[in-house]
Formats: C-alpha cells, sequence, structure tokens
C-alpha cells in the first residue's frame, strides 16, 4: 500500500457535529479555536454557566489537537536547571508542580466525561543520543527530586533494553507519571462535552477582527467573523500554531513550526513488545528530536520535526522519506515494515520556549506549548476558565515576562525558519 497523506487518528474517531445555529447576539465569553485550549476552557466554562461560543474556523480539532503524538507528557520542553537560572526555584517550583497538576487535569476530565480515548499512564522514556545527555540525567532527576519532590529513574544504557528495542542510545530516563492518549478521540470527546455542557461551537467560522466596544455601558469586544457580527464580554484566544492576523499582537510573539509523523502498518505482537516492552511515550535529546510509541492498535507511530516550515504537500511528503530513515536508524527492525500514513501539523513556540498565558490589549489568551501541548493545553484551558469567571487564578505562566522577537525583527512570517533549523542541526552535532 502506499503512504497515505492523511492523520492516521482521524480513521479512528467520529468527529462530534455541533448543530448549525445562528451566532447569538452576545455571549459571555468568546472562545476563539476548538482544540484543547478552546474546548477543555468552553468546557470548565459552560459548566459554570457562562453562555460560551467557540469560534472554529474549521472544525473540531482540526490544528494540532487531533494531529500530534498523544503523548501526555510532565515537564517542560526546558530543562529544570534552565528553568531554575532564568526564574529562580520559587517559580520554577510552581511551574513544575503545574506541569504535573496537568496530567491530572487529562485524566480527570477522560474520567468525568467518559471519553474512550485509550489514556493510560504508561509513562514516558528520554532516551540519551551522546553520553554527555546521558550524564545530565543524573543531575536532572537529583534536582526534581530535592527541589520538586518528584522521582524520575534513570536507566543505564545496559538496562536500556528493558524499555527500548533499539541499542543507539546511551541510557534514559524515566518518568512513571506520563501517559499516551488518542489525541484525535479525546478532543473529539472535550468538543462533545462542551457542547452537552451548553456550549456552541460554530464551525467554519473564522474570527476576522476584534476591537473593544462597550454595550449598555458595559466593557466587552465586537468581534468581526466570516459569517455575523457579535458582542462578548470576553475573549479567549487558543489559536496555538494557527494564530494569524486576527490577533496580530499574539501573532508576533509565536513562531509556527512544522512536525510531522508517519505511522507504519499494525505490528505483529511480539514486534510491538519487542520495540517498546513497557509501551512507553518516548523522545531523544537531540533539539531536533524524534518522538515515538506504539498506537494503542499496536503501530509504530514515529514523528518529528523533519523539515521546518509549516505543512504543505511537499513538506509533507518530504518528511515520510526523513522520518523513515530516521525510523530505521532507531529500530533497523522496521526495515521491511510499511509506512501507511504520514501528515504534518503546525506546533507554536514564543521566544522564550516557554507557555504564556494572560491578557493582550484585554484579550485572554494561552499559547507557546512547544510540543507540550497535550496536558499543558488542557490545563491552560481550566485556568484562563478560571481566571475569566473568577476574576483571578493561580497561574505561574500568566506571572513570566512574555518577551517578543530580539530587536522586535519579526511580523508573524517566520521567514528565519531555514537558519533556525540549521542551527538546530549544528547544535546537535556540536553539543
Ligand atoms: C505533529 C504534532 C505532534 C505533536 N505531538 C505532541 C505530543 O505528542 N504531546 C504534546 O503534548 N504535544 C504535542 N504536540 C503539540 C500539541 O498538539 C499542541 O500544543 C496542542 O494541540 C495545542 O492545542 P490548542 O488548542 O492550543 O491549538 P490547536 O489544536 O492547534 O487549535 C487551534 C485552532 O484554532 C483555529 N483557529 C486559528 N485561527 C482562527 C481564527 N481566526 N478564527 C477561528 N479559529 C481559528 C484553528 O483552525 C485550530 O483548529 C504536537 C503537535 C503537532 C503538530
Amino acid at each position: 500500500m502506499a503512504v497515505r497523506e492523511f492523520n492516521y487518528w482521524l480513521t479512528t474517531v467520529q468527529m462530534p457535529q455541533p448543530p448549525a445555529q445562528p451566532l447569538p447576539e452576545t455571549a459571555d465569553v468568546a472562545v476563539i479555536g476548538a482544540g484543547f485550549t478552546g474546548l477543555s476552557a468552553a468546557l470548565a466554562l459552560a459548566k459554570r454557566g457562562a453562555k460560551v461560543v467557540v469560534l472554529e474556523a474549521e472544525t473540531i480539532g482540526w490544528g494540532a489537537s487531533s494531529r500530534n503524538g498523544g503523548m501526555v507528557l510532565t515537564g517542560l520542553k526546558l530543562g529544570v536547571n534552565k528553568l531554575i537560572a532564568m526564574y529562580g526555584r520559587e517559580l520554577t517550583r510552581r511551574m513544575y508542580a503545574a506541569s504535573l497538576a496537568t496530567i491530572a487535569a487529562v485524566e480527570r476530565i477522560v474520567t468525568e466525561e467518559n471519553i474512550a480515548c485509550d489514556f493510560a499512564r504508561t509513562g514516558h522514556l528520554e532516551v540519551a543520543c551522546k553520553q554527555a545527555h546521558f550524564a545530565d540525567y543524573a543531575r536532572q532527576v537529583e534536582v526534581i527530586a530535592r527541589e520538586f519532590n518528584h522521582q524520575l529513574r534513570v536507566v543505564p544504557r545496559a538496562e536500556l533494553s528493558g524499555e527500548i528495542g533499539s541499542d543507539i542510545y546511551y541510557g534514559g530516563m524515566v518518568d512513571e507519571i506520563s501517559a499516551g492518549v488518542n489525541p484525535a478521540r479525546y478532543v473529539a470527546g472535550l468538543g462533545g462535552a462542551a457542547l452537552r455542557a451548553g456550549a456552541q461551537i460554530a464551525e467554519r467560522t473564522k474570527l476576522e477582527d476584534v476591537r473593544r466596544e462597550a454595550r449598555n455601558g458595559a466593557p466587552g469586544f465586537r468581534l468581526r467573523t466570516s459569517r455575523d457580527i457579535f458582542w462578548a464580554r470576553n475573549v479567549l484566544v487558543g489559536t496555538s500554531g494557527y494564530t494569524g492576523g486576527a490577533t496580530p499582537a499574539l501573532q508576533k510573539k509565536i513562531i509556527p513550526i512544522g512536525s510531522f509523523i508517519i505511522t507504519t502498518e499494525v505490528l505483529p505482537e511480539a514486534l510491538a513488545r519487542e520495540l517498546s516492552p513497557r509501551n512507553r511515550q518516548i523522545y531523544d535529546s537531540k533539539n531536533y528530536l524524534y518522538y515515538y510509541r506504539l498506537t494503542p492498535d499496536h503501530r509504530m507511530l514515529f514523528g518529528g520535526r523533519a523539515a521546518f516550515f509549516p505543512e504543505t504537500d511537499r513538506t509533507i511528503r518530504k518528511s515520510a522519506e526523513i522520518l523513515r530513515r530516521g525510523m530505521i536508524e532507531v529500530y533497523p527492525q522496521l526495515r521491511d515494515t510499511k509506512v501507511e500514513y504520514v501528515w504534518g501539523g503546525t506546533l507554536d513556540f514564543c521566544f522564550d520556549i516557554m507557555p504564556h498565558s494572560g491578557r493582550i490589549d484585554g484579550v485572554y489568551f494561552a499559547v507557546g506549548y512547544a510540543g507540550h501541548g497535550v496536558a499543558m493545553a488542557t490545563w491552560q484551558g481550566q485556568k484562563m476558565a478560571e481566571w475569566i469567571a473568577d476574576g483571578k487564578t493561580d497561574n505561574p505562566f500568566s506571572e513570566i515576562k512574555f518577551p517578543g522577537a530580539p530587536l522586535g525583527l519579526y511580523n508573524g512570517n517566520p521567514w528565519f525558519l531555514p537558519f533556525a533549523g540549521a542551527y538546530y542541526k549544528v547544535l546537535d552535532w556540536i553539543s
């Protein structure tokens, strides 16, 4: 079978079909984007009795939320030592605690809303591509245990075969708290739950412009959409790597980066067990990293930032070849295995590689997940709902500075990405 340019996860799910209805004249909250951020916020707000309208330019889960690896990961993209150097011990402690809470947030929603999405606490495994990377694991484990009271485990090279059927790595580090999920089923379930709770989800309705406008003496926002104009007391933007010109101040702070995934045919049981004996969510220690796992039906899902530009037909095709070569380097056992699906999606990186939430010109936002968004976007959506409903929340990612591009040299068009790609490749080579 030829490789199909299609998101495998979408073959496993029926997305909810929200009823077609006109936009209301007014709402308490307009949420932009029907991914994990927007839908978890909409669910929490609707449960508190708010009148919520979610605007989605495409369909439920169309963005990164249905396209990702389904790794529900603890920790942040930046390592703990770097975080402590940037933010100090206290703030880093709160950030790390939040990163652990994100996993529980996903689990709670899955349980409460009865979402059949193969959520399982299989743990994650980071594997070291160099001896120096492995040496750093011991330091990280020690700092995380001491500062955050959370126990990770170092796996020396000699014991790595109990974790992964590959002998190219120098050792590993395991966190048992992380989980795996079928992301498309999870986002479909979130959408269904938000609808049941009373939120309106307006598909194929793109926000084009938002500006402050008071109504009957109440402050709020006028939203111009591809369908109608309406008014909302509050606006929350959760558009991640797909943030566009409707929110230009936010767009300038986000770098969209393409990430791509292949999945193989279904593997024989014994081979699947050999490749990943504990069914971990696995990623390597490079900047230009590979991430991989078994799907619930035992395909190998193998992803990476094969091309830096967002997905197009050309980058998707090119990525299939690059990723297949990468997969065989890791797992020569898959040399004769067919790759059945390839697809891509867009990640959102901020200039400091941190998640950020807050308000710009009165509009709430939560973005910057840098490939860690399954759990973090869910949690941020809940926190933003709390902030909007109660007027306050406790969220370290709303307290840190949100930097723009150095010298302000960026208008949302990522012209420097090929150079960034080359830079990270060099960094992987020398560090
Ligand atoms: C290939 C890939 C693999 C990944 N793997 C992992 C992983 O294994 N683990 C992990 O934790 N994270 C992973 N991520 C990241 C994770 O998927 C994202 O961080 C997360 O899904 C972001 O959710 P979101 O709701 O903020 O944004 P999205 O799910 O991207 O949703 C944004 C939505 O906003 C809509 N939108 C944009 N502009 C407008 C507008 N003007 N009006 C209306 N709607 C608009 C878009 O149509 C889109 O549907 C991966 C991402 C990709 C692309």
